[in-house]
């Protein structure tokens, strides 16, 4: 078998064209379903390889699609394309040239390896079924991988295992890490509005004060971490915003409250859905308010299944050796809508490492700081990963 360091050499050498544009699209990032710029970018890459391209999954999603002999499996690879509402403050040749917008989570890095993995398997691997290349938009929140579902992404393109790569701040660069089982948090918005009886506050007697009530009830929600939820199981909950009133001696009509929730298990996940609905709305009712809690959803967690995970792990050793692959890492609690791909397909979400120096323009700032850039180094070894999978997945 050849040494396969040889492959990310090889692609290391190609990489020119993809670390410029890796740093064009940085320069002219686009927030979640308006990736319209980046994903012309991306049909005409693929479309020029050969790949058979689908636009308009998702809005501006894009799948490059390339079959090839009689093999019957069928792999997917996903990279997201989104920007972040930050302003850059790195200071870089590539700086974001939009104010206000940055590419501040390594999207760009994770769109430009795929398409360098896109050439390289077009052009130089032999393989035998179907590879769908997915490039998804508005992952930042926006449930981008979600919309591409809902308008049919494994209905046309079925997939036997899905794999996406998110690059990772803290672990040295090039270096891969996998989890099998929860990898990243669920997370749910959930909105409270309670309701009471506003008046002048010398008469509180004759109001029913929805600022005390709420002021209860953020005091009652972190019972629930504590003592509803076992004590090994992460879960979080916080209210990042509590607004009410706007004077000194007025009792508001209303308060509202926003939640942020978290966990690492599908059921913690109900549990803490549940005692917060129950939670809320009893603690209103003995204060005389009325709660309204409204559950926006958001993202479930992240399940890396066994074998696909195994499989992954198995790429990473052959390409990288044991030094340069962590096969079991620890979760985090970010959210990754690549969660709602997996609840339909097996599959598996890894990292790849962007830098462990301490932050300071280094390409290690963690991602979503202003100084945030994703590491260019990062694109061979990440293109070299891919079509090693592709080329290990797709046999007959
Ligand atoms: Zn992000
Ligand atoms: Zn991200």
């Amino acid at each position: 078998m050849p040494d396969m360091r040889d492959l990310v050499g090889a692609l290391r050498e190609q990489s020119g064209e993809f670390v410029a544009l890796r740093r064009d699209i940085h320069r002219h990032p686009e927030l979640g379903f308006q990736e319209f710029r980046t994903s012309d970018l991306v049909a005409q890459r693929l479309q020029a390889w050969g790949y058979e391209v689908t636009r308009g999954l998702g809005g501006t999603g894009v799948v490059g699609q390339l079959r090839r002999g009689d093999g019957k499996r069928r792999l997917g690879l996903r990279a997201d394309m989104d920007a972040l509402p930050i302003q850059e403050a790195t200071g870089l040749p590539h700086a974001s040239v939009h104010a206000g917008l940055m590419h501040a989570c390594g999207h760009d890095g994770h769109t430009a390896i795929l398409l360098a993995a896109a050439r390289h398997i077009a052009q130089h691997v032999e393989f035998s079924g179907t590879l769908n290349l997915i490039f998804q938009p508005a992952e930042e929140g926006l449930g981008g991988a979600k919309k591409m579902m809902q308008d049919g992404l494994f209905q046309r393109f079925p997939c036997d295992a899905i794999f996406a790569m998110h690059n990772m701040p803290g672990f040295a660069r090039g270096t891969l890490l996998l989890r099998e089982g929860p990898t990243m948090a669920s997370s749910e918005n959930i909105t409270i509005t309670l309701r009471g009886v506003g008046g002048h506050g010398a008469m509180p007697h004759l109001s029913a004060d929805p600022v005390v009530a709420g002021s209860a009830i953020v005091m009652g929600l972190q019972t629930i971490v504590s003592r509803n939820v076992a004590p090994l199981q992460m879960s979080v909950i916080t209210v990042g915003s509590f607004q009410a009133g706007t004077a000194n001696n007025v009792i508001p009509n209303e308060a509202v409250l926003k939640l942020s929730v978290r966990s690492l298990d599908r059921e913690v996940h109900q549990l803490l859905l549940r005692r917060i609905g129950e939670l809320v709305k009893l603690q209103a009712e003995s204060f005389g308010v009325q709660a309204e809690v409204d559950f926006q959803g958001g993202y479930p967690v992240l399940v890396n299944t066994r074998a696909e995970t195994e499989f992954a792990r198995k790429v990473a050793l052959e390409l990288l050796g044991p030094e340069a692959v962590t096969l079991q890492a620890e979760a985090l609690t970010g959210s990754e809508d690549f969660a709602f791909m997996l609840d339909e397909v097996p599959g598996s979400y890894l990292y790849i490492g962007n830098g462990d120096k301490a932050c300071g323009g280094h390409g290690s700032c963690m991602v979503h700081n202003p100084n945030y850039d994703f590491d260019d180094a990062n694109i061979p070894v990440g293109a070299a990963y891919w079509s090693l999978l592709a080329q290990r997945f797709l046999i007959e």
